[in-house]
């Protein structure tokens, strides 16, 4: 274990150069304070858990102080809004303060977010308020417990600096980690301003460093953007299987590790609902929940166009062809496990796509269904769920297609089968009325919500004691609550 002031730095997107970054320091908060710190994520930079409650870690990750060795800097990209792009994005309000290694010689990015204005900030404070922060926290860290790729969170730091919103509130910082900040958007800037010698340094720095084995292939970059492609396909079949709604997909929130990043408007579904929109400014439903999937490919598609200096055309749709028969796999796998399914037959892709459909017309918890369904026997489960569906007929059909499945999918006890079943089927989830809780309670200044809240999320498929309360649907007052966009 680690004091802190023993972590070790070697900043190697630093070492690119101005092109790419800009020297800026963190603006400190008012009364620095520990919201919640994450365990686990501690863990990662080899750092004692109790080094969290110490002065001088809100100082750290509040903007007051500094490792000698941290060299903050402000990133430069661009991307793709909702469809449009637009020329200069940020980062507005991110500082990656350096790269830490740990004694598994793993690099962290540690990144600042809502550190203070950057060249970047356009229109904007640089600030984060504390809502958005604890729902960033609460997210990546409930995610990875999922077993769904993210960037991790370590700290939420609270304080009294007033932060304009719709309202006043409190400005916060989230401590962001993930082994690169390197977005989409990333290569879309160097390729949209004509900068083709930075451009290749970007290429030559993700490659090196995040896909070393491509060096080996006949094609390095087109192995990476392969992978990359890959990558997406699995991340975005996570989400589909498990209710995930990231809300704002563009191409500067895209991460090339293919990992869930940058969180806004986000959601997990509560009630199946294929059409779910959680960002109430996406009017079009660009980002709805079911057009995730093809809006993937879209960003993939956008990331190809500015590979184009490297890779040619022709090698790079065909890589891109790979997407949406991936993506169909590991989603159809991962939906056979969460039916407690240990062997593929041909008509399984119908089977999930018939129950989804009753799920949606009677609303029912996509979560706690499946949960359910590992509960006991299949004959028994659907005979107990069977109440939750308003076409009885329909569901009764799709019960006897799947208890025959089932029977000829193997012979396992009980209890086998509940553990199986329940390994892949989370009890907890992040509904956003949790967090809506939690952050209403931290707003008053009692932080207990919020950690209970992340501790629980943090093992998500163990039923834990005492904690009924959080494997519940959500009460009328937090079905369909809007998330303000504003963060
Ligand atoms: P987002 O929609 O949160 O992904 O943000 C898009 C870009 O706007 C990012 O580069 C952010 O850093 C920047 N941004 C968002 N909010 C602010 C803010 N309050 N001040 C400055 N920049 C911001
Ligand atoms: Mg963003």
């Amino acid at each position: 274990m680690k004091a802190l002031d023993e972590l070790t730095f070697d900043n190697r997107f630093a070492r690119l150069g101005d092109a790419f970054s800009t020297h800026v320091l963190p603006e400190p908060l008012d009364a620095p304070r520990l919201v919640v710190a994450s365990e686990a994520a501690l863990a990662l930079l080899d750092l004692d858990p109790a080094v969290a409650e110490t002065p001088v870690f809100a100082e750290l990750f509040g903007g007051h102080k500094l490792w000698a060795e941290a060299e903050p800097r402000a990133m430069v990209y661009s991307g793709h809004q909702f469809g449009g792009y637009t020329p200069q994005l940020g980062d507005g309000r991110g500082l990656l303060l350096g790269e830490v290694y740990n004694e598994a010689g793993e690099h962290w990015d540690l990144h600042l977010k809502g550190a203070g204005m950057t060249p970047y900030s356009r229109m904007g404070d640089g600030r984060a308020v504390l809502r958005s922060s604890i729902r960033e926290f609460l997210a990546s860290e409930a995610l990875h417990a999922l077993g769904i790729p993210s960037s991790r969170a370590l700290c939420v730091i609270g304080s009294d600096t007033p932060v304009w919103r719709e309202k006043q509130e409190r400005g916060a910082i989230v401590l962001r980690m993930a082994h690169s900040h390197i977005r989409f958007g990333h290569f879309e800037y160097f390729y949209y301003t004509k900068k083709p010698e930075q451009q290749a340094l970007l290429a030559e720095h993700v490659l090196n460093l995040h896909y070393p084995e491509c060096r080996e292939q006949p094609e390095p970059y087109l192995a990476m953007f392969r992978e990359i492609v890959e990558r997406n396909a699995e991340l975005i079949a996570k989400w589909q299987a498990y209710g995930f709604c990231h809300g704002v997909m563009n191409t500067d929130n895209m991460s090339i590790l293919g990992i869930t990043f940058d969180f806004g408007p986000f959601a997990f579904l509560d009630d199946f609902d294929a059409h779910f929109i959680c960002n109430h400014s996406d009017h079009e439903g660009r980002y709805s929940f079911s057009n995730q999937v093809p809006i993937g490919q879209w960003n993939l598609s956008a990331l190809a166009q500015a590979l184009t200096p490297f890779i040619s055309v022709d090698a790079l749709k065909e890589a891109l062809g790979l997407y949406l028969p991936l993506y169909q796999a590991n989603y159809l796998d991962l939906m056979r496990r969460r039916l407690g399914l240990t062997t593929a037959e041909d008509d399984d892709q119908q089977l999930v796509e018939r129950l989804l459909k009753l799920m949606q017309n009677s609303g029912v918890d996509y979560t706690l269904f499946f949960r359910r369904l590992g509960d006991e026997s299949a004959a028994l489960a659907v005979a107990r769920l069977r109440d939750d569906f308003v076409d009885l007929a329909g569901f009764d059909t799709w019960a006897e297609q799947y208890k025959a499945r089932v029977a000829r999918d193997g012979d396992y006890t009980e209890e086998q089968r509940r553990a199986r079943m329940h390994a892949v089927n989370p009890l907890y989830i992040l509904r956003n009325y949790l967090a809506q809780n939690a952050i209403a309670a931290a707003e008053s200044g009692d932080y207990s919500e919020v950690r209970r809240l992340h501790e629980v999320l943090s093992k998500p498929f163990e039923e834990q004691a005492g904690m009924e309360q959080y494997a519940q649907r959500p009460p009328d007052w937090g079905k369909h609550l809007e998330i303000s966009c504003s963060s």
